[in-house]
Formats: C-alpha cells, structure tokens, sequence
C-alpha cells in the first residue's frame, strides 16, 4: 500500500514536471515576449528597431528589439527571409536543426503531458490539483509598474464616476454591509479596442491601493483539459489569500462566448469548463472580501448571458471613442513628457483626429517623438506630427485627411440630430441624456434615451413615438440633403422601426384594420401566406414616416442649431441640448 502510494506521487510529479517544461516549450506567449503582428515588425524593421531574430523553423519567430525587449511574430517561413533580415543589419541566430528536433521533442512531451494530464485528473485529483494551482500562480502576475491613476484617463466621466464607487467600497466593504447593501461583484468594460479598459482597471487597483492581478480571457484557450478552470481557481484563490484586490481579465468573450446549443460546433466543452469555474468562483464571494472583478470586451453582444446576471457582470459600463475635448486631453496626457515646439496646436490634432481611440492617439505622439528623435530635430513640430498621422494610419482603409470627411461629419450629425428632436418632441417624459456622432459599440452615431421604466406596459402612443424616433435620422438626412441622397445609415433604425410596427399591430391588436388577430399566431398556422399584414405594416410605417418629416420641418431651425453643434462639439450632453432648445 505504502509504496503503491509513493510511486504515484512520483509518478505524479515527473509528470507534472514534464507538463510544465512542455509548456515551456510551448508557450510563445510568455512574459518576456511581446507578441507583435507581422506587420508591426516589418515597420520596427524599417524604423530600424530591431537587434536580433532568432529562427527556428517554428510558427513563431523571436526576437530582441533595440531597447532590449523581447519579442515574437508569426514566421513568414520566406526563403529569402534570412537575408533580408541581413540587408537591414539584424543578426540572425539560426538553430535549424535543433529547431526540428525541439519540435519533435516538445510534440512528444505534449503527447506525454496531455495523457499525464488526464491521468492526474481522472486518478489522484487532490495532488493533481496541488500542482495545477501551482501553476496557475505563474499566471497571476500583481502588477508592479507606474501608478496609473484616473487622471491618467481622459474621457470616459461616466465610466469614471462609476469605478470612484467601487473604490470607497473596496477600501471599506463593511461599511456598505452595516447598511446591508448588496456589493458589487463583477463589473463588465465594453467599448472598442484601445479606448482606456485596461487603464480603468488598473487606475482602480491603484486608487484602491490593492493589488491588480490581470489576465485574459484568451490565455484560457487551447489550453490543456481542465487547466483553464484550475487556473481561474488559482487565480481566485490566490487573490483571496491577499485579501482586497482587483481582478481584471480582458478579453471575456474568449472564453464567454454565447453557448448556442449542446451540438454547436464552436461550444467547446472546455471553454465552458473554465466560464463554470469563473462563475461559480464569482458566485463564491461572500461580498466582504472587498475584491472586484473587472472584465473587458469589444462585443458585449457575443457574450454569455450567463456572465451578465445578478451577482456576476451585473454593472456594465461602456467605454467609448473620444469626442474631441476628450482626444485634446489625451493628447495633453501622452505629450506630458516630450517636448512640443511651439507651433504644436493640441487642438487642432484633436480636431483632425476623429475616430481615433486613446490607444492610437498615445501611438501618434509616440510616433512623433521618434521621427524627431530620429532626425535629431531639437522639438517636436507640427510636422513631424503630421508625418506621424500617416505612419499610424498605415495599413488602414484610405481615409480623409481628418480620418472623416467633413460631408460624413455632416450627414451624421443631421441623421442623430433628427432623432433626438423627434425624440424631445414627440414626448414631455423621454430625456435625451447624450447626442453623439462619435460611433458607439451599438451603431454608427449614437444617442442616448432615458425612457421612464416606471411604467407596467407601454401604451400604443408609446410605441409610436418610439417609431418615430427611430425614423428621426433617415427623415432628418431626407430634408436636408434630399430624397435622392438618403445613406445607407438608416438600417439598423428602419430593423428597430419595422420590429415595433410589426408587433404593435400583429401582436399586440392595436390596429383598427387589422384588428384583435395576433399574427404570430396565423403564421405559425398552416394559415401563413397572408400577406396583409406586411402590406399593412408598410403602409403604417409610411405614415409615421411622414409624420416625423412634418415634425422636423416644423422643428427645422432647431435641427440645424443642433446639428451646427454636434458638427463642431461631436457630443452634446443633455444640458446643452436643452439650451438648445429652449431658444
Ligand atoms: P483597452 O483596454 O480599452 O483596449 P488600453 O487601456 O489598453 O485599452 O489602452 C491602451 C493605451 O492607450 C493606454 O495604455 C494609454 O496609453 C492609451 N489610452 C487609451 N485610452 C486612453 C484614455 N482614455 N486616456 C488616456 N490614455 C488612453
Ligand atoms: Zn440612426
């Protein structure tokens, strides 16, 4: 018994070595390696940044920049690679053959570690689970560089406002339990790429003072059975065992994605391994432990609804583009350190940038600095600046030289315009919280509604108004820009207004001619080739349309007041727009 005993801890541990030396193997997304796309590399080929490459034969290439950070890109495996990489003077270590040879070792060991692997799992779980928490602890780095605080993060008050919250109660749950209030646990950023997610998190772990323990959520893939939920586990166990702190894992819907059906092909029963260990490990908190869980995403729509219930990612706060006083910021912020000639006009970049994410602005003053430094100018100027812009659109669908046309900015300032008039105007009750023509994760412009939800049912004037809203910003485009110059813009409003038609008269009754049938009904019926409902709805559609053209014409100067704004503001809150008018 006893030796039985020892030899399977034995067996246990040369495995589980085995397992982390072929992930070592494996792993071209360690710490030291920056993974950079093809592309990025041949520009810091060609700004002359790159020391030394390494090839191997593998998928993957690595290699030194300049300033000594390590990197790795995908291999382009082109036969004159080799000496390209000498005509632009980068050493080249070549291990060929070993190169073939760790491949054939670390596909055995991978072998070897998947079968151990199971192994563990399906025999001695208790040690087994010993050994993966270890591993996992690899994973959970605390973050250590500079303090980021919220006034590193422009733009985003909102945003902002709500994480200030979460740091008084991280600092002191017991206060917010005394009152019995519910913590929060699970706090989802959505947003595009490279508007500030990260810098959230990270500026909240600071203002908290706690540590910030980060991963992502694709680190969680491809990984190796049932590592993914142990991981999480360790992640969890170790944040619980330094008391408060801030979780953050980016990229959530790599392993949340939406779970369509038992057969789909892309549920893989892995991923859901590892979202079950989150949730439940969320559910897990007794709320006093004063640790949040921030998570990131580009696409809230392709989550799990799983994620977003009661206790879990019940807060969700969107992240969005920079307005333009928000891209001045962040210009200010990532210029704070360089030295800016004078004929440097912060105002005007920010005016010429529109569309750009935090992320590329900081790459455009950084961009900037290196062609100075490069050139040995004495300041940064306006030109080098400009030369900057077109280093970072690199790659990107030609666009104006202020990234937007000035006849787009227009259109969609007059499309939004027109529906947040109608919108004001159609109801005493709807607020108009946020005019945009900045696009947001939901569409092309955007603008926000605070319909009254103190209401049981939604009366059929309700509806309507919400029709006509949504058809304020194809009807506003049609006024002024005329009948033969309408835009594609529309799509998803026309989607939102045919649904609404649709079920105000075919499920709802409240259609004189088509009286009290529920049409859901007849066309799950062998009845269904009844057309007269689309007939019907199309004409009532044509109605509204019609109507909300009148209310704007009505309403033009203040279209235009609104619109002249939005074309020079981008964003227009509330207060403003009441101002408006009120004239
Ligand atoms: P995300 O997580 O949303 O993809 P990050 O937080 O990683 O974006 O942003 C990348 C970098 O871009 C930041 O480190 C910062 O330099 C810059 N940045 C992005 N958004 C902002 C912002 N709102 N204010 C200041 N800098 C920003
Ligand atoms: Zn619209």
């Amino acid at each position: 018994m006893k030796t039985n005993g020892k030899v399977k801890l034995a067996l246990v541990l040369a495995l589980s070595i085995i397992v982390v030396i072929s992930i070592g193997f494996h792993r071209n997304r360690s710490f030291k390696y920056k993974e950079i796309s093809y592309k990025q590399f041949l520009k810091r080929v060609e700004m002359n940044l790159v020391e030394e490459i390494r090839l191997d034969g593998s998928d993957k290439l690595k290699g030194k920049f300049k300033d000594g950070e390590m990197f790795t890109t995908d291999n382009p495996r082109k036969e004159d690679f080799k000496e390209f990489l000498l005509l632009n003077d980068i050493k080249v270590v070549e291990d060929g053959g070993k190169g073939l040879l760790n491949q054939v070792l670390s596909f055995l060991l991978m072998l070897t570690a998947i079968g151990g692997v199971s192994y563990i799992i399906r025999n001695s779980s208790k040690q087994a689970e010993k050994e993966m928490t270890k591993m996992s602890d690899v994973d959970a780095a605390t973050l250590t560089e500079g303090r980021v605080t919220f006034a590193d993060v422009a733009g985003n008050e909102e945003a902002k406002e709500s994480l200030k919250e979460l740091v008084d109660f991280i600092k002191d749950p017991e206060k917010y339990l005394n009152y019995g209030a519910r913590l929060p646990r699970g706090v989802l950023l959505y947003g595009p790429p490279g508007t500030g997610k990260t810098l959230l998190a990270k500026a909240l772990a600071n203002e908290a003072n706690v540590p910030f323990y980060a991963v992502s959520g694709s680190d969680f893939v491809q990984v190796y059975a049932g590592l993914g939920a142990s991981r999480i586990r360790g992640l969890f166990k170790k944040a619980k065992e330094k008391g408060k702190s801030v979780i953050f894992i980016d990229e959530i819907d790599a392993l949340g994605k939406k779970r369509r059906g038992a057969n789909s092909p892309s549920g893989s029963e892995e991923g859901d391994r590892t979202l079950n260990a989150l949730l439940t490990e969320m559910s897990g908190f007794k709320g006093n432990e004063g640790i949040i869980v921030l998570a990131a995403t580009n696409r809230i729509d392709t989550l799990d609804e799983a994620l977003l219930r009661p206790g879990r990612f019940d807060r969700q706060i969107e992240v969005g583009l920079p307005d333009v006083k928000a891209r001045f910021k962040i210009l200010k912020i990532h210029s704070r350190n360089k030295p800016l000639s004078e004929d440097v006009d912060l105002k005007k970049v920010a005016l010429e940038t529109v569309y750009f994410s935090g992320a590329k602005l900081e790459s455009l003053m950084n961009e900037s600095a290196m062609i100075a430094a490069k050139t040995k100018a004495e300041k940064i100027t306006m030109d080098h600046i400009n030369k900057a812009y077109f280093k970072v659109l690199v790659g990107e669908e030609k666009k104006d030289r202020t990234g937007i046309s000035l006849e787009d900015k227009k259109i969609t300032a007059y499309h939004e315009a027109g529906h947040a008039l109608v919108a004001k105007r159609v109801s005493d009750s709807i607020r108009v919280t946020k005019v945009s023509i900045i696009p947001s994760t939901k569409g092309m412009g955007g603008f926000s509604l605070n319909i009254p939800t103190d209401k049981m049912y939604q009366t059929k004037k309700d509806i309507i108004a919400n029709i006509m809203i949504a058809l304020g910003g194809r009807a506003a485009e049609e006024i002024v820009f005329g009948k033969d110059c309408i835009t594609t813009g529309a799509s998803s409003d026309l989607q939102k207004a045919t649904k609404m038609v649709l079920a105000m008269i075919g499920s709802y009754g409240m259609d004189d001619q088509l009286g009290l049938l529920n049409y859901d009904v007849i066309l799950n019926s062998n009845l269904n080739n009844d057309i007269s409902l689309i007939n019907r709805a199309r004409d009532i559609l044509e109605k509204y349309y019609h109507n909300t053209i009148e209310l704007l014409e009505k309403n033009r100067v203040y279209l235009n007041m609104i619109a002249d704004k939005l074309i020079v503001k981008e964003s227009l809150e509330e207060e403003e727009l009441e101002e408006i008018l009120a004239k």
